[in-house]
């Protein structure tokens, strides 16, 4: 309820004051020592209230107002709800200003609310951890004083950000930060700043397998224009020559489907959904069809196979993906053995663990690129167009295979004596047999 004092009013009730004592003091014939008297009396009366007023305002520590009669109720009442309002109002901005803070702790980026002028107002606790801030300790320290790389200097002196800034993380980690910085307020800024380490591994990533591909087709591509030219005109191929060219060229051909039959395995692989195991694959079924398919190799090359198969020992997991990397196993090590060589493979219990090993005795892998054998293409004879005719991704199609399977390759070899490539799949895969 809003209440009007007018000067009408205002005046109107210090004349009903002030009445009563003129009337007595014209009976009295002390007229204008009366009106004084009433006019004292009302100043008092305000100034006692305006005290209070003043108490109540600087001293008290309630909200509630005194008691006050008349115009000086309405009065009190009036700041008192003025305070009120005042008092929710603060209550709603420190409930939006909690939100705010709670939702930029919980983003995934680091950011920082900065001054025009570069000081550091306020972090989540991200940023803190990207920029090795002391918190509150740092507060009010210059940006540029923590991101020191020159670079990032010029960059918010200039004051364009329409373009982000990338720099590797200044706690000297391999993290790469991708900076954006924008306007928040009239006077202050917004930092935002995100990890963009894995993003750009998988652009380098993406780079490197559409160069290795190219790379991978020119020469075969290569080759085979060659021969196609020379066929165009008889005097450039002699007969003689042609039989060489047709192998040569069904070689290359071989190896192109080979090697694109092998990434579309990859990529099949990687965007099958994980499995939930729930197929039990009979092991020793499959390696048994595999080295039924193998055996013209053996005999080819006279190797010798000593096989120890446990038939009974069953696994649940994804078959296609144990047959790519057993099968990719056992096709290097034939590959990779001389003739007269021995392969042995185990297919058995170790402890509660199942365990695929292949062994064999050919020319061994040096140490330093055992690491690197599961990359893509990776080759330790760089020759591409070898007699092995390898893609180099048999074993990173074994890596996913087993990736699938919660467990990794492993590999120990001599050079000049031979190779062991092994796995080892977890106890809650193994599965009884019926
Ligand atoms: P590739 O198609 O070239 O065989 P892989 O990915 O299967 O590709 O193997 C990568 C490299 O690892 C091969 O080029 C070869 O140099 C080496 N390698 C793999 N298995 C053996 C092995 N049993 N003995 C010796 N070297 C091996």
């Amino acid at each position: 309820m809003e209440r009007h004092y007018t000067l009408y009013r205002i005046f109107k009730r210090l004349l009903l004051w002030v009445l009563p004592f003129a009337f007595v003091g014209w009976i009295t014939g002390h007229f204008w020592l009366s009106i004084s008297l009433s006019l004292a009396c009302a100043l008092l009366w305000n100034y006692l209230f305006l005290h209070r007023l003043n108490m109540w305002l600087w001293q008290s520590r309630t909200m509630l107002p005194p008691h006050a009669p008349g115009m000086w109720s309405d009065i009190y009442d009036g700041i008192y709800r003025t305070l009120r309002r005042a008092q929710i109002k603060r209550r709603q901005l420190a409930v939006l200003l909690q939100r705010f803070r709670q939702a930029a702790e919980a983003m995934p980026d680091a950011s920082m609310v900065l001054q025009r002028n570069g000081n550091i107002e306020w972090t989540n606790k991200l940023a803190q951890i990207y920029f090795g801030l002391r918190w509150p300790a740092d507060k009010g320290i210059q940006v540029t004083n923590l991101i020191r790389d020159p670079r990032f200097k010029k960059y918010f002196e200039k004051g364009e950000f329409d373009e982000p800034f990338t720099l590797n993380s200044p706690q000297g980690d391999d993290r790469e930060l991708e900076l954006r910085v924008m306007t928040y307020s009239e006077d202050e800024l917004l930092l935002i700043a995100r990890d963009v380490t894995q993003l750009r591994k998988l652009e380098r990533m993406r780079k490197d397998f559409v160069a290795n591909v190219s790379h991978e087709l020119k020469t075969p591509l290569t080759v085979m224009n060659g021969y196609l030219e020379m066929m165009d005109s008889p005097t450039k191929l002699p007969p003689e020559m042609l039989d060489k060219a047709v192998h040569d060229m069904s070689l290359q051909t071989q190896r192109m489907q080979k090697m694109v039959n092998q990434l579309l395995l990859l990529s099949r692989m990687e965007s099958q959904m994980q499995d939930n195991f729930t197929k039990r694959v009979e092991v020793g079924a499959v390696l048994r069809q595999i080295l039924n398919e193998m055996r013209p190799l053996f005999t080819d090359k006279d190797i010798y196979l000593d096989a120890h198969i446990d038939e009974n020992l069953h696994v649940w997991g994804n078959e296609e993906k144990l047959h790519a990397a057993c099968s990719n196993l056992l096709t290097n090590a034939i590959k990779y053995t001389p003739p007269n060589g021995q392969i042995t493979l185990r297919w058995h219990k170790v402890g509660p663990f199942a365990e695929f090993s292949v062994a064999d005795t050919g020319n061994g892998i040096a140490h330093e690129h055992i690491p690197r054998l599961t990359e893509r293409f990776y080759r330790v004879d760089k020759d591409r167009n070898s007699a092995t005719g390898g893609t180099g991704l048999g074993l990173s199609i074994v890596k996913h295979a087993l990736e699938h399977h919660r467990t990794y390759l492993q590999v120990e070899s001599r050079i000049g004596q031979g190779s062991r490539f092994w796995f080892r799949l977890a106890p809650e895969l193994l599965s009884q047999p019926d």
